[in-house]
C-alpha cells in the first residue's frame, strides 16, 4: 500500500487572511507543490493550506509543515498534535531555517534552506527508519526544474496557480529576508520553461510569485520582454500579477510588453512617503528615484492599462505621527488603486531584528508563542518617535481613511479612468473594501486580545528591554515574502 504524505500549510493564530476576507491576491504557496512534484509515485500525497481550508488531522506516515514567523507557533501546534499519534513530522521553511534549534524541539527533523536538494534522501532515510535531525538543503539552480504540483491544492484560491520564474533578490532592505535567504544573489529559470510551465496551466489567471519579475539591468530588461513576448507568441492568454520593484514604472518596453502578455497590475513596495525612513531601511532603488516621483511611476504604469498595488510600511526610524497623515495624502493622491500598510516587522534573521535587538527595543519575545505577534499587523517593538499603541492605531487610521465604501467607490472611479481597464476597477474596488474589513478585523482581535498582561503593560509603559528568547538570538539568516521550496 502506498505511504501517504501531507503537506501542510499552517494558518494564523486569528484565523484572519486574505482568503477569509475574500481578497483577491490569494494564490497556492508554491514550496509544497514543488516537494510534491520531488515526491516518488510510491506516495498518496495530500497538500492542506489552512488559509483556505481546515485541517481536519487524518492520519498519514508523514506529516510536512512549512511555516513563516507569524505561522511557526501554529506549525508546532500542528507537529505536536501529530507527534502524540506517534506520526513523524518534517518542518521547513523560512522560519525553521532560520530558527532551526528552536523548530527541533517540536518536531522530528528540521529542512534547513531550499528543501529540493535535500528532498528526496530525506524521505529515503525516513523509508529506512533512519530520520535525521537536520537536512540542509542547497540553493539550487533553477534549469529544468520539475512541474510544481499545483493541482493538489484546493481550487479555492482566486489565483488558481503560483509559477516561479526566479528567487532571491540582490537589494538588501534592512527589514527583508530574501536576500540574507537567497544571499543577495537573483537565479532566474530559462524562459522557454517558464512558457512550458505556463502552456500546460488549466487556468487564466496566475500569481508569478518572484520577489521582482524584472530585477534589475539591461539584461534583466531583455529577459522580461522575452518573458512576455513569448507568452504573446504562444497565445497563452493569461493574465497576471506579479511583485516588481520601482524601476519597472520607468521602463515603456517593459510596461508595453507587460501589459500585452496580460498583466493585471503589480505589486510595488513603495515603503514609505518619507526618505528619512527609506534611508533607514537602505531601500537603495525607492531612494534614487526620490519619492517626488513615485506618482510618475503609478501614472506611466496606469497609462499602460495596469494597476498598482502599494506596499507601504510604518515604524521606521524616520517616522514621527506625520507619517499616517502623509500616507494617507499619497495613497489618496497618487491615484494608486490599493495600498497595504504594514507594521514595520523585525523577522528573526534580519538586521533589522539584530539591530533593534540589540539596542534593547523588541518588546514581545516570549518565543516561540510571541511569533504569532510578528505579522506585521501589531507592533513587537519599541518605535523610536511613538509609543507601539500609536503605532497601531495610526496604521488602523490609515485604513479608515482610504477604504470606505464611499471612498473605495472614487477610488474605483478614479482607477477605471487612469486604466480604462474594467478588470483592474473591479479588483481596485474589492481590494480597497476586504483590506480595510480586514485592517478593522485585525484591530479589533488585536485590541480584545491585548487584555493579556504583557501587553498591557508594554503599550503604555515601553520596556527597556524585554528580551527572553534564546532560540531568536542565534539565528542571522532571512525571512522569504514568497518561499521558494522553503517547505
Ligand atoms: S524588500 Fe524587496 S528590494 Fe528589498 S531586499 Fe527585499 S525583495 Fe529585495
Amino acid at each position: 500500500m502506498a505511504k501517504k504524505l501531507l503537506l501542510i500549510n499552517p494558518g494564523n493564530e486569528d484565523k484572519l487572511n486574505a482568503a477569509s476576507v475574500g481578497l483577491f491576491f490569494t494564490f497556492p504557496p508554491p514550496s509544497l507543490a514543488y516537494l510534491a512534484a520531488l515526491t516518488p509515485p510510491d506516495w498518496d500525497i495530500q497538500i492542506v493550506d489552512e488559509n483556505v481550508e481546515p485541517l481536519t488531522f487524518e492520519d498519514a506516515d508523514l506529516i510536512g509543515i512549512t511555516a513563516m514567523t507569524s505561522n511557526a507557533h501554529r506549525a508546532y501546534e500542528i507537529s505536536e498534535q501529530y507527534r502524540q499519534k506517534g506520526i513523524k513530522t518534517v518542518m521547513g521553511g523560512i522560519h525553521a531555517s532560520m530558527l532551526h534549534e528552536e523548530a527541533m524541539q517540536f518536531v522530528d527533523s528540521v529542512v534547513i534552506g531550499e528543501a529540493e536538494s535535500v528532498w528526496q534522501s530525506l524521505l529515503h532515510d525516513f523509508a529506512n527508519n533512519d530520520l535525521k535531525r537536520f537536512y540542509r538543503g542547497e540553493r539550487i539552480p533553477l534549469e529544468n526544474l520539475v512541474v510544481p504540483r499545483n493541482d493538489l491544492y484546493s481550487n479555492r484560491y482566486r489565483l488558481k496557480a503560483s509559477v516561479q520564474t526566479a528567487r532571491g533578490c540582490p537589494m538588501d532592505c534592512e527589514f527583508c529576508s530574501v536576500t540574507a535567504f537567497n544571499g543577495r544573489t537573483y537565479r532566474q529559470r530559462p524562459v522557454e520553461e517558464v512558457l512550458d510551465e505556463l502552456e500546460g496551466l488549466n487556468c487564466r489567471d496566475v500569481f508569478f510569485s518572484d520577489d521582482n519579475i524584472l530585477n534589475y539591468g539591461k539584461k534583466a530588461e531583455q529577459r522580461a520582454i522575452q518573458l512576455f513576448r513569448g507568452m504573446v507568441d504562444r497565445a497563452l492568454k493569461k493574465r497576471w500579477v506579479s511583485q516588481v520593484g520601482i524601476d519597472f514604472g520607468n521602463n515603456p518596453k517593459v510596461l508595453k510588453w507587460a501589459k500585452k502578455a496580460g498583466c493585471l497590475g503589480v505589486f510595488i513596495g513603495f515603503e514609505s512617503v518619507n526618505e528619512e525612513s527609506l534611508e533607514a531601511m537602505h531601500k537603495a532603488r525607492n531612494l534614487k528615484l526620490g519619492v517626488r516621483h513615485y506618482k510618475d511611476v503609478i501614472k506611466r504604469i496606469h497609462d499602460h492599462g495596469m494597476g498598482v498595488h502599494g506596499a507601504f510600511i510604518c515604524g521606521n526610524d524616520g517616522d514621527r505621527q506625520d507619517i499616517f497623515q502623509r500616507t494617507i495624502e499619497f495613497i489618496l493622491d497618487s491615484k494608486i488603486d490599493s495600498a497595504t500598510i504594514t507594521i514595520l516587522t523585525p523577522l528573526p534573521g534580519t538586521r533589522l531584528y539584530a539591530r533593534l535587538r540589540s539596542e534593547g527595543r523588541l518588546l514581545v519575545t516570549n518565543y516561540p508563542d510571541d511569533w504569532k505577534h510578528y505579522d506585521t499587523a501589531e507592533a513587537v517593538f519599541r518605535p523610536k518617535y511613538m509609543t507601539p499603541d500609536e503605532l497601531e492605531e495610526g496604521v488602523y487610521q490609515i485604513y479608515e481613511h482610504t477604504t470606505s465604501k464611499v471612498t473605495s467607490l472614487k477610488r474605483a472611479f478614479n482607477s477605471f479612468i487612469q486604466t480604462r481597464n474594467l478588470p483592474v476597477t473591479a479588483i481596485a474596488y474589492s481590494l480597497n473594501r476586504g483590506l480595510g474589513s480586514f485592517a478593522t478585523s485585525k484591530y479589533q482581535y488585536v485590541k480584545n486580545a491585548r487584555s493579556s498582561e504583557i501587553k498591557d503593560s508594554y503599550l503604555s509603559h515601553p520596556a527597556t528591554d524585554g528580551e527572553n528568547s534564546k532560540a531568536g538570538a542565534t539565528q542571522n539568516s532571512p525571512e522569504l515574502t514568497t518561499p521558494s521550496a522553503k517547505m
